[in-house]
């Protein structure tokens, strides 16, 4: 467990008047605390938005500042929400008010002010929002973990999967199409037999950085196992999907990936398969997906293939559109 120190945390410190006798301020900064002190709304908004501090300690006891009103800004924006807030208030009923917020990051204390029960209140708070900051970043690591290939660094099987389906749904709902590319290396053994396992597996993180530089960020791409790889392209149909397919497999194929001054040749195949409504499921258009790739080796490799179904062929891909 982290150790508390108080030097590490910033407290806002809101009072309508500099000279109160009850401030938290010289209490605050015996313990050590780096302190904001400001008078009014304005002033709030400007340090919190500047400075986000760790805390916001709002003196509403001479009752002109208009806690509610604060609380409510800061509670209603997604960016300070998570900011504590604690109330000084005048007396007992005062403390009503904060009925109103999430009792999470609300607390209040009545006057007179008791420096111990301040601090320890302070401190509590603080080390709460440190814990669930903690929390959320772990979890952060943690979701990209299980997402992500981890010799390539793009995404892995069991995300591109969520993805897809997510994409399905929302074709299937909303009546827009996506496309996906099904990316083979050709005969990457070949390669793996004459430079070694290690060149492969750098191989594989140069191709992966060629296709990434490729897409817009709406656009999928991960590992699907091996050297296969996907890129989903939301509301995207063949005739633009090809498009994107033939520069990935050009670049690929005139990028020069270097081993002790030879050049390792890469060329890839592409299949392609469309969403259109009488899919039943994402595997149905993985597999056409995966019938192209077939196709493509078949017909000699560094190919593009897109398997539109006869019934629904509008488009003209000359050579390269494949009827199933
Ligand atoms: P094709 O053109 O028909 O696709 O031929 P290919 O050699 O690419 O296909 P094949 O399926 O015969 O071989 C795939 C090879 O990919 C075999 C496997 O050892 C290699 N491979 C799979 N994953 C990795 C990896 O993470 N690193 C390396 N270096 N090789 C891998
Ligand atoms: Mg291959
Ligand atoms: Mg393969």
């Amino acid at each position: 467990m982290k150790s508390f120190n108080p030097e590490e945390f910033q407290i806002l410190v809101v009072d309508e008047t500099s000279n109160n006798l009850q401030s938290i301020l010289p209490t605050l900064k015996k313990a050590g605390y780096a302190i904001a002190f400001v008078h009014n709304e304005r002033q709030m908004l400007e340090v919190v938005e500047k400075k986000q501090p760790d805390l916001i300690w709002i003196d509403l006891a001479n009752q002109k500042v208009d806690g509610l009103k604060l609380g409510r800004i800061l509670h209603d924006n997604p960016e300070y929400c998570h900011i504590p807030l604690i109330f000084l208030t005048a007396n007992r009923e005062q403390e009503d008010l904060i009925e109103t917020f999430d009792r999470g990051i609300v607390d209040s204390l009545s006057q007179p002010l008791k420096e111990l029960e301040a601090l320890t209140c302070i401190k509590t708070h603080l080390k709460l929002k440190r814990n669930r900051e903690e929390l959320q970043k772990a979890y952060a690591q943690l979701e990209k973990l299980v997402n992500t290939d981890p010799l390539t660094e793009i995404a892995n099987r069991r995300a591109l999967l969520i993805f897809g389906e997510r994409e399905f749904e929302r074709a299937r709902r909303y009546g827009q199409s996506f496309s996906v590319l099904t990316i083979d290396i050709d005969r990457f053994k070949q390669i793996n037999d004459t430079y070694g396992h290690d060149i492969g597996d750098r191989v594989l993180v140069y191709m992966t950085q060629i296709v990434t530089k490729s897409l817009r960020k709406a656009d999928c791409f991960g590992r699907y196992g091996g050297e296969e790889f996907l890129v989903f392209l939301p509301q995207t149909l063949e005739d633009r999907a090809f498009y994107v397919a033939e520069r990935i497999r050009n670049r690929i194929a005139k990028a020069s990936f270097k081993v002790k001054e030879k050049t390792v040749a890469i060329t890839v195949s592409i299949g392609i398969a469309s969403y259109y409504p009488d899919d039943g499921s994402l595997h149905t258009i993985l597999k056409r997906a995966d019938l192209a790739v077939y196709q493509a080796k078949e017909r000699g490799r560094n190919q593009t293939i897109a398997n539109i179904p006869i019934e629904r062929s509008q488009l003209d891909l000359s050579k390269h559109q494949k009827h199933f």
